[in-house]
């Protein structure tokens, strides 16, 4: 098993912080989620001819755009949720890629950061 080079006090603030921040994107997601239902109640009201209606488009846009956001946001979750399981299983702060330590520095910027900051360079130079 790699080791961290995280202190546990470290691990329990990084731990609390993903916490904090998965409750604000789920507030947000339950909010996009309303916006999301408003917006088909929107479309469905008295749309019966849609090609027609001066609203359609403008309803399209809203529409594509908070489904674009709600696909960030669980992506975000989803990466909240494998940095919290990076912390119970201890290979929390360690590079997925290299096995070397992240660093406490790296992962405050980042709390879902699975990769250390040369392997992250490397990673985007390859896909550029
Ligand atoms: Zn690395």
């Amino acid at each position: 098993m790699a080791s961290t080079s995280l202190t546990d006090a470290e691990l329990r603030h990084f731990d609390k912080a993903l916490r904090d921040q998965r409750a604000i994107i789920a507030t947000e997601l339950n909010r996009l989620a309303e916006s999301l239902t408003s917006v088909r109640e929107a479309r469905s009201d008295g749309s019966a001819d849609d090609e027609h209606d001066p609203e359609g488009p403008t309803l399209s846009g809203e529409w594509s755009r908070i489904v674009g956001v709600h696909g960030e946001f669980n992506e975000k979750v989803a990466a909240i949720d494998r940095a919290l399981a990076r912390i119970s299983d201890g290979s929390y702060g360690t590079c997925l890629r290299c096995s070397k330590p992240i660093g406490a520095a790296r992962l405050s910027a980042l709390l879902t950061a699975e990769l250390c900051i040369v392997c992250a360079r490397q990673v985007e130079g390859r896909s550029r």
